[in-house]
């Protein structure tokens, strides 16, 4: 149990309107599993709860997702995202630990059909084949790094160049070699398949190394109807070569930082989050900044202040998420990593509030709609000079949304739509509160709107907010109509 947990403030299952921007992920595990922890890892702040396949069974997942359905939070601005393994190598069962020295010799062996676990191989069919002598083979995010110094018909010999510990199904990373695998195998569409029957929101991808890798997923989802976000993991240097492209097929993009961190020289990693947090504004879509954000918090109930310092700074960076994987999914402070990561937020928000960080310019002449960009820059000012209190859009395609959150508001977005499934989507979007809400088609919303703001304390009596009248749907892209102030009570005449 996470000792901390005592101290928490409780907080109301209504939206809280003081609600943090930034997005947390929390990653769900042997951790998080009675409703009892996930109700508190949610109340914390947790906005997307990510399953991730590449630990546990479906069985297992099925379980955690009864347990979190209780809760009855998911759609409460609360979202799944199911984070599909990808082409991940792995090595085989091994019956015991091996702890390795360096220039320790090593003999990595073929696949065999039935592994008895007595000798290390990996899940990779072609590795003895496509390892060349002076490779490297890194095991368990780069925790023992192997060399190659001969490759015979059926084994690799290899030196180990950096002690460790080499366990059963560990990950292996090759950054040298070039591999033959399917961006999204066999393994991935039966998540796929269980992830579409149990109404995830978001999938994530690991190892993309191009837009095209996107693509089978992308069909399969449309072949079943299916409308589930995609997010392409950045872990691969390939996919930095193309990383433009890659924005531009997926639906959000993660900074996986662990396994970037070991293909690449990982003094490298922090102007790559940058890079990508800053491309991924141009582009209007969402990002997630992931891995060891809070890992000392995985044993430790007080982070380091490296880590603190690196959440504040991957805020700093304008990321819309950050995400939490061991420190929630195995960790023994798992409630106390979600409210760490939500305080850190809150102290880094108020000073971007304070610094008053006007959306610049060159952002709007980036924006291939360049009026409607503009307009929502006008938007920005005009919630800015009046002091209101809220921003109200009913988008209900989450488009405009989307527009807005880029932005960065200094007060919440409040982003009605009547699609469950958009209002979910909604919820990695820094800074706004989704709502489920059908607002009449005729006649004054606001009615309904000010009853909404009031019962999630959001707003209040007489307190000002601007309303965006947005047009288009699901057939024709929306657009903003319009913007109007209105004083919560009062009744007028607007089309929202
Ligand atoms: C990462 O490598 O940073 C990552 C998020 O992927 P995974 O947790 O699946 O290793």
């Amino acid at each position: 149990d996470d000792p901390s947990a005592g101290s928490f403030i409780h907080k109301s299952p209504t939206i809280d309107h003081a609600v943090i921007r930034t997005k947390i992920v929390m990653t769900v595990g042997p951790a998080t599993g009675s409703p009892d922890v996930l109700q508190r890892l949610i109340e914390e702040g947790t906005a997307l709860v990510r399953f991730n396949f590449s630990h546990g069974d479906l069985d297992e997942h099925e379980t955690m997702l009864a347990a979190l359905r209780q809760t009855g939070r998911i759609g409460q601005g609360v979202a799944l995202l199911g984070d599909l393994c990808g082409p991940r190598i792995r090595l085989g069962p091994l019956a015991e630990s091996i702890a390795v020295r360096v220039g320790q010799p090593l003999t990595i062996h073929r696949q065999e059909a039935c592994d008895s676990g007595d000798r290390i191989t990996t899940n990779y069919p072609r590795f003895v084949d496509d390892v060349q002598v002076g490779h490297r083979v890194l095991i368990d995010d780069g925790n023992v790094h192997l060399l190659v110094t001969a490759t015979q018909a059926h084994q690799v010999e290899c030196t180990c160049t950096r002690s460790g510990v080499i366990g059963s199904r560990k990950g292996v990373n090759l950054p040298d070699t070039p591999l033959w695998l399917e961006a999204v195998t066999p393994f991935d569409f039966k998540c796929v398949r269980w992830a579409i029957r149990h109404d995830f929101d978001y999938l994530a991808l690991s190892f993309v190394g191009q837009a095209k890798d996107l693509k089978p997923l992308r069909a399969f989802l449309e072949t079943e109807g299916s409308s589930i976000g995609l997010v392409a993991k950045i872990e691969r240097p390939e996919a930095l070569a193309q990383i433009d492209p890659i924005i531009k097929a997926s639906d959000a993009l993660m900074v996986a930082r662990g396994d970037l961190g070991v293909q690449m020289d990982v003094a490298q990693v922090p102007l790559i989050q940058k890079d990508l947090v800053r491309r991924c504004r141009a582009a209007g879509k969402p990002v997630i900044v992931a891995t060891q954000m809070l890992q000392s918090m995985i044993h430790s109930p007080n982070p380091t202040r490296a880590e603190v310092s690196d959440v504040a700074n991957a805020i700093l960076d304008g990321t819309d998420a950050v995400m939490l994987s061991g420190e929630t999914s195995v960790g023994q402070y798992p409630a106390l990593a979600v409210h760490t990561i939500r305080r850190v937020a809150e102290h880094t928000e108020a000073y971007l509030r304070h610094a008053d960080v006007r959306p610049p310019k060159s952002m709007v002449q980036a924006d291939p709609q360049v009026r409607h960009a503009a307009l929502a820059r006008g938007v920005w000012q005009m919630v800015h000079d009046l002091d209101a209190r809220a921003l109200i859009v009913a988008s209900q395609t989450g488009l405009i949304a989307r527009l807005f959150s880029n932005l960065r508001f200094h007060v919440p977005i409040i982003a009605f739509s009547s699609s469950k499934r958009v209002v979910r989507q909604m919820a990695l979007y820094y800074g706004v509160v989704p709502i489920c809400l059908d607002l009449p088609a005729d006649g004054d919303p606001a009615p309904s709107i000010d009853r909404t703001l009031i019962r999630h304390g959001i707003a209040g009596q007489g307190e000002l907010i601007v309303l965006v009248g947005v047009t288009g749907d699901r057939s024709e892209p929306e657009t903003i109509d319009g913007a109007v102030v209105h004083t919560i009570g009062q009744t007028r005449n607007i089309s929202a």
